[in-house]
């Protein structure tokens, strides 16, 4: 495969020509369930009807005007996101990466206005994945991503994951904030617990921090809630969202409260894309759908009855799985053989999954799938088990 792309990615050699909910037809005619969903992109799965039809009914009146202008898409859209969540204000980005940049900025930015700039660092956690830009490679501190480019952006100081009394050991003068994913995504389906997620929060409040959550993966409806935080009862001062929220047009946004974005004025930050009008419009689609009545208690029962599932596997395969982890439709296998090997097997049986780290295999589909795709990903994962399972195993299974 020659290619005048970047070869930054291990691509698998799959390519699609129709996509329908959480199915994809390749190239060759071949179907596969798609339980990657773009990296936990497509909440609403592939060519959704009202999104097609908000994009199309976007793309007829002016794409773009910079933000020098009034965006009605995207007051609407920042006024519904504030309405569901903590938030009082939202700065519309392209991607996770900006969102958390942001996030990051408005949280220095705080102190700052307040007459404290020395207050600049985050503490973060190990295992973190807070996007790719220079900044937030020194956020995550995966020392894999920063090799090779130079000094780390100055600012980040991080801490064994869910430790709390390293937290309280790193604070020091100069902390301005606690930066963390409340499921780690990348980082392979960690997920702090709710009193974790409250004794941080009260911290926070103690001592005068910010707490700024990155729900890039894990927000936008994907665990059952809006936001994750919601299942510890915990409201952040900022948040980051990306990834479910466009549901596959590139947006972005980091929600605040007045307070934590009060350094945020005029000329503060900027984006040229950032909340466009196709953008804003195809966002406003998926939370009319992600917001309806009965939406997210549905990714709830669906969560419940695919970790069932998965469950059952972990029992029948346990040479090859060690731990089912998840929360609503946000899995991670964590495997006992090479992650690649049995997402590679998955795929050959016709379901697309992630790999993450810490040897998971993630399965993130979307958040419309119904009973039958998940009887479906159950037979494809189980076959995909019995490919590689030990002969006992097998026996068993048989
Ligand atoms: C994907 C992701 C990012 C980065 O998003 P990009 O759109 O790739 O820049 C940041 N944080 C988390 C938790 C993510 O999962």
């Amino acid at each position: 495969m020659t290619s005048a792309l970047y070869p930054t990615y291990p691509r698998a050699d799959l390519s699609f020509k129709h996509g329908e909910g959480a199915w994809l037809t390749a190239e060759n005619g071949d179907r596969y369930l798609d339980f990657s969903a773009g990296v936990a992109v497509l909440s609403l799965g592939h060519n959704h009807p009202h999104l097609v039809e908000t994009l199309k009914r976007a793309a007829d009146a002016p794409w773009h005007v910079s933000n020098l202008f009034r965006i009605p898409q995207a007051e609407r859209l920042a006024e519904r996101l504030c309405a569901a969540t903590f938030a009082d204000l939202v700065f519309f980005t392209n991607s996770g990466a900006e969102a958390v940049e942001c996030a990051i900025k408005t949280t220095r930015k705080f102190h700052a206005v307040a007459g404290r700039p020395e207050r600049y660092r985050l503490i973060t956690f190990e295992g973190a994945f807070h996007g790719r830009t220079l900044a937030t490679i020194a956020a995550g501190g995966n020392a894999k991503y920063l090799e090779g480019f130079g000094p780390p952006v100055e600012g980040f100081d991080q801490v064994p994951f869910g430790d709390y009394d390293a937290v309280e050991a790193a604070i020091t003068p100069e902390t301005a904030g606690l930066l963390l994913e409340p499921i780690q995504g990348e980082g392979g389906l960690r997920i702090f617990a709710p009193s974790f997620l409250a004794r941080l929060r009260a911290l926070c409040d103690a001592r005068g921090l910010l707490l700024v959550l990155d729900e890039v993966q894990c927000g936008v409806g994907r665990t059952g809630k809006f936001l994750a935080c919601e299942h510890a009862g915990v409201a952040p001062d900022i948040a980051a969202l990306a990834k479910g929220l466009g549901g596959g047009f590139p947006l972005g946004a980091c929600l605040a409260t007045r307070e934590a974005a009060k350094g945020m004025t005029i000329g503060a930050h900027g984006s040229t894309f950032g909340g466009n009008p196709l953008a804003a419009a195809v966002g406003g689609a998926v939370l009319d759908i992600v917001l309806a009545d009965g939406f997210m208690a549905r990714v709830a029962r669906l969560g419940a009855l695919l970790r069932q599932r998965l469950a059952e596997l972990e029992d029948r395969y346990p040479s090859l799985i060690e731990e089912v982890r998840g929360e609503g439709l946000m899995f991670g296998l964590k495997m006992k053989i090479p992650n690649g090997d049995f997402a590679v097997a998955a795929r050959a049986e016709g379901l697309l999954t992630v790999l993450a780290g810490d040897n998971v295999v993630r399965l993130v589909p979307p958040l419309v799938i119904d009973e039958s795709d998940i009887a479906a990903a159950a037979s494809r994962l189980s076959a995909a088990c019995a490919r590689l399972a030990a002969p006992a195993e097998k026996l068993g299974a048989a």
